[in-house]
């Protein structure tokens, strides 16, 4: 039986970086060097994945080109260019971040690793990914693509604190002096393309002659998969309508949906009737009395590890003055004006509803 030799971090690069200038996608953010425009780019693409960024990171940096140009938007104006990528928190540091820079530095991103990282919402993985690949600096960008590939490489399972370190202390060494910034992009490539956390496809991979995961043979149980259990529950929403106006509110602007708009609803307990449970929110945070109406539609969606099983009424408002206690504001507005508003994904789908609904 033939034993490979234990790979060595510096062994990677020089198979990874001819692979990449072979196999690198082209990308929109792959055709600039404005740190700025990389740093959005890496910003959109944590949780995300590529085909799904392009077309919101086209649209963003149309919008905001530069750094002072996204410091001087308003926060709602970001979060409606961000709406349907989700992770909101993401919007809202960068957004904060740029306006820190112009007080800071007039609108720089800086080059320095420690001023980088300092600022809202930057990260290891961010501030090394922009260094590397926008100043040409020696740092590592481990996202979860390129830690899975590690893991195989030099067969680490766990995921316990001890095996995280050993792989950023190899992840480290690997990065080359030359071209840093073009090893990160492939080993991420490499994990997105090639080494896939389900069906690996060692047979054309650059580094299979050193991977151990796949010399073993293991490599699809490497790192070991985690066990998310997925919670389903049920909620009610309400298209509240007065005159020709429908309500929307504005949530506070930390915690899941930060700073966006939505309609009001409610989670319901297990048997829980949707009609009273949105009475008595409408009452308790709006200060509305409301008569809930006819069945507007159904649909499902997915935040974190649960599935909301969501039903939509209708609902006229029979009394009471519109005062939000929980959210930061709340407007009634023409329905055609909802694309004006940054809505989470699933409101942005019954905005549709609604407007199907008029149309209909
Ligand atoms: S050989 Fe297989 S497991 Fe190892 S890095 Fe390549 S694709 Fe991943």
């Amino acid at each position: 039986m033939s034993r490979i030799r234990s790979p060595e971090p510096q062994d990677i690069a020089p198979r990874l970086l001819p692979w990449f200038s072979c196999n690198r996608r082209d990308l929109p953010w792959r055709h600039t060097r404005d740190p700025y425009r990389i740093w959005v780019a890496e910003v959109m693409l944590q949780q995300t994945q590529v085909e799904r960024v392009i077309p919101f990171y086209q649209r963003f940096v149309k919008g905001f080109p530069t750094v002072a140009d996204l410091a001087a938007a308003p926060l709602d104006e970001v979060l409606r260019h961000w709406a349907g990528l989700g992770y909101y928190a993401r919007a809202r540091s960068l957004h904060a971040a740029c306006r820190a820079l112009i007080g800071r530095n007039g609108g720089t991103v800086p080059g320095d690793y420690s001023e980088f990282v300092a600022l809202p919402g930057v990260g290891a993985y961010t501030a090394g990914a922009v260094l590397s690949i926008a100043f040409g600096q020696r740092h590592p960008a481990l996202d979860a693509n390129a830690r899975r590939v590690f893991a195989r490489v030099f067969h680490r399972r766990g995921e316990s604190l001890a095996a995280r370190r050993r792989i950023e202390r190899a992840g480290k060494a690997a990065v080359p002096v030359k071209r840093p910034g073009e090893y990160n992009q492939a080993l991420m490539e490499l994990g997105s393309l090639v080494c896939a956390p389900r069906e690996p496809k060692c047979d054309v991979c650059c580094l299979a002659d050193l991977c151990r995961a796949c010399h073993l043979g293991v490599a699809d149980s490497v790192p070991r998969p985690r066990r998310t259990r997925t919670r389903r529950s049920r909620a009610a929403m309400a298209i509240v309508r007065r005159r020709r106006r429908i309500l929307i509110a504005q949530r506070p602007p930390e915690g899941v949906w930060g700073g966006l708009w939505e309609f009001p609803n409610v989670e319901l307990a297990d048997n829980g009737d949707p009609s009273a449970a949105l009475r008595c929110v409408l009452r308790q945070e709006f200060g509305l009395d409301v008569e809930i109406g006819p069945e507007l539609g159904r649909l499902t969606y997915g935040i974190m590890n649960r599935r909301i099983d969501l039903t939509v009424y209708g609902a006229s408002v029979l009394g009471g003055r519109t005062r939000p206690r929980w959210h930061e504001a709340a407007r009634w507005i023409c329905p055609d004006h909802l694309n004006g508003y940054a809505l989470p994904a699933p409101h942005a789908r019954v905005a549709k509803l609604v407007s199907r609904t008029r149309s209909g």
